[in-house]
């Protein structure tokens, strides 16, 4: 078995659909496809969310009704057949009927808001599925409120999960929503925003698949930005830590949650792109390709905070109480380095910068840096390598760098620098190590 997951885009509009159609026709393997909502769909069902909570039914109707129109226009070019037609609107009446009922509630609830949130997966398999059946390609579609349960920590039972759905597996296709789940009280539910690829990971790891793909218009994960870089080139394989390391620092294209249940039951994960599908893309698993540097990433918006206290010198317990600082703010520290009398870390939420720097004005005297980027250098065992830094630092030579952390994990070096600076480290680093 294999997992074939499509975000948004790859199912945006009919003649997308109509290509993960042939897609997943293209061999005999047997496949479970996991759709994520027809792009932007998801955004305009928080949108209307948002209006009722607020208690403006009237906009939120309106809205509703605008999103009917464009499905009326996508099955209109989806199915060539009346009968398909037909079973599209049939299809369409039911949940939009659902969605304005949900719209009526007076007290409408969180619950309800994640019971509307649900309904662009909803669509977007369902129609699929007519569509597929409609071309004379058999296919089963399984709810993922049937079987995708979490806990009340929010975690996937992927054991409950793979129970549940093992047994149904008895198509060579099944298709099934991304993003939405059950949760511990039975209400549906879903797995956060970009949630797709994590359900697609844990469907894979829950029956033990052979692969999870993950398919959008990018040729897999690219060694530096694209947008930034001139000559950057897909990366063949990479291990899970490196993975999870690129997905956090930048890489869009892969949600960083859904490294972790493939990695825990040892699922290869492959990058697909439906504009290239021929192409091997990127493929991630526990096996080692080359020990050296893979990837570059930048990640944007990250603020500097600098304690400095001469109460610092020989003492202990000074690092616990500025943690336990950011800890009482929920506020997450991503880069951390010391020296005898002060101490500098980096977080990527500002909500409670201000809190946070009343509190640690205590401790000593607190400067604080904006607008700052993390350059992240990820490889396989690179900070064992001997020269790399050599390496690194040569590249950089004329850049003013604000932090350097290395040896905390033994796949990622990173230095903060301005952003204003970004491109040219992305470009100095791209000359300095995959070039030479
Ligand atoms: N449709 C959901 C979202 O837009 C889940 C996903 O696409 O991965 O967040
Ligand atoms: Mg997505």
């Amino acid at each position: 078995m294999i997992i074939y997951k499509f975000g948004g885009t790859s199912v945006g509009n009919a003649e997308r659909m109509k290509k993960v159609a042939t897609l997943i026709t293209n061999d005999d393997a047997s496949k479970v496809v996991v759709l994520s909502a027809v792009s932007g769909t998801t955004n305009t069902l928080v949108e209307i969310g948002e209006l009722l909570q607020k208690r403006k039914p009237e906009t939120a109707v309106k809205l509703i009704e605008s999103l009917r129109n464009d499905y009326n226009q996508l099955i209109s070019e989806l199915y060539d057949s009346p009968e398909a037609h037909k079973k599209g609107t049939e299809i369409l009446d039911k949940y939009f009927g659902q969605m304005l009922s949900l719209a009526n509630i007076p007290d409408f609830n969180l619950g309800n808001n994640k019971t509307m949130l649900a309904f662009g997966e909803i669509l977007s398999t369902n129609l699929f599925q007519v569509f597929m059946e409609s071309n004379g390609h058999e296919s089963q579609l399984i709810s993922a409120l049937d079987f995708m349960t979490i806990d009340e920590e929010g975690e996937p039972e992927i054991e409950e999960i793979g129970k549940k759905l093992k047994p149904q597996l008895n198509k060579r296709l099944t298709i099934t929503q991304g993003f939405i789940c059950r949760n511990p009280q039975g209400q549906t539910d879903n797995l956060k925003r970009g949630g797709s690829d994590y359900s697609a990971s844990i469907i894979g790891a829950a029956i033990q698949a052979e692969e999870i793909q993950i398919w959008t218009d990018i040729d897999g994960m690219h060694n530096n930005d694209p947008r930034i870089v001139k000559k950057t080139a897909p990366i063949a394989a990479l291990t899970f830590d490196e993975a999870a390391e690129l997905a956090y620092f930048g890489a869009k294209i892969l949600h960083p949650a859904s490294i972790l249940p493939a990695q825990k039951y040892k699922i290869p994960v492959r990058l697909k792109s439906t504009i290239n599908p021929d192409a091997e893309g990127t493929l991630i698993g526990s096996k080692t390709s080359s020990r050296d540097v893979k990837a570059i990433a930048a990640k944007d918006g990250i603020t500097a905070v600098k304690i400095k206290s001469s109460r610092m010198l020989l003492a202990y317990g000074f690092l616990k109480n500025i943690f336990e600082v950011f800890g009482q703010f929920k506020t997450s520290i991503d880069m951390v380095t010391t020296s005898e009398v002060a101490v500098s870390l980096t977080i990527d939420d500002d909500t409670h910068l201000e809190s946070i720097r009343t509190e640690l004005n205590k401790f000593g005297n607190v400067e604080v840096d904006i607008n700052q980027t993390i350059i992240c250098i990820v490889g396989d065992l690179i900070s064992e390598k001997s020269g790399i830094l050599k390496r690194i630092f040569d590249a950089v030579s004329d850049i003013p760098v604000r932090m350097v952390s290395y040896g905390g994990s033994r796949n990622n070096i990173s230095l903060l620098i301005d952003s204003k600076l970004k491109a040219d480290v992305l470009n100095a680093l791209n000359d300095g190590l995959f070039e030479s």
